[in-house]
């Protein structure tokens, strides 16, 4: 049997720190990886700025739930399930992701997991495990699942590297020239195309 492996950022719904901030209007909560290359120095900026805000989990949850996943990101997902297991594996929290887990008809997935006190107050972050996204990949190979991948950034190309076929999707033109060895595609039509051609069963469309 084969198993989908999706990033959820960037491929099935809006990069999740940016909406926020834009939603909010708290425009340092813009800063990624790109600008903080220290993904703890980063974070502890992001659960600094909650603080100072006055946003704890609920009611961070709130404006989380009014994103919407990408369009046709449902249709997608469905689509993919009716022919492959489908794990989405991501950087992003399972207190984050709920609300948009909820409009995708919660598909299983692996994230990180926030430290919430009984005020809803963001205290802490936990990373599951390092290099989580190969990693999971490492694992479901030790299961004899064949795996294909699909992410859009440069925190996917270990997963996209240790499964059996890897798929760039919505990537930046400086990654896909970076990563030629995976196909690049930028529309799910395209991706669906490219996960039949990866399979190893005669799927349709
Ligand atoms: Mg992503």
């Amino acid at each position: 049997m084969e198993i989908a492996c999706l990033d959820l950022e960037g491929v099935l719904v809006p990069e999740i720190w940016i909406a926020f901030a834009d939603h909010t209007g708290i425009k340092e909560l813009r800063a990624t990886t790109r600008d903080i290359p220290d993904y703890d120095v980063l974070m502890q900026q992001r659960l600094r700025l909650l603080d100072k805000h006055g946003y704890g989990l609920p009611q961070i949850q709130e404006v989380i739930a009014q994103l919407k996943p990408l369009p046709g990101a449902c249709e997608f997902v469905d689509w993919l399930r009716a022919r492959f297991q489908v794990v989405i594996i991501s950087d992003t929290f399972y207190q984050f992701a709920q609300p948009l887990m909820q409009q995708l008809g919660y598909p299983m997935l692996f994230c990180h997991n926030l430290e919430v006190d009984d005020n809803g107050h963001v205290v802490d972050y936990h990373i599951r495990q390092r290099d989580p996204k190969r990693q999971t990949i490492v694992a479901l190979k030790t299961l004899y699942y064949r795996t294909i991948a699909a992410g859009d950034s440069y925190n996917d190309t270990g997963m996209l590297a240790e499964a059996d076929a890897g798929i760039l999707f919505h990537a930046p033109d400086n990654v896909i020239r970076e990563f030629p060895q995976y196909p690049a595609v930028h529309s799910y039509e395209d991706l669906k195309k490219e996960f039949i051609k990866a399979s190893n069963r005669s799927l349709v469309l």
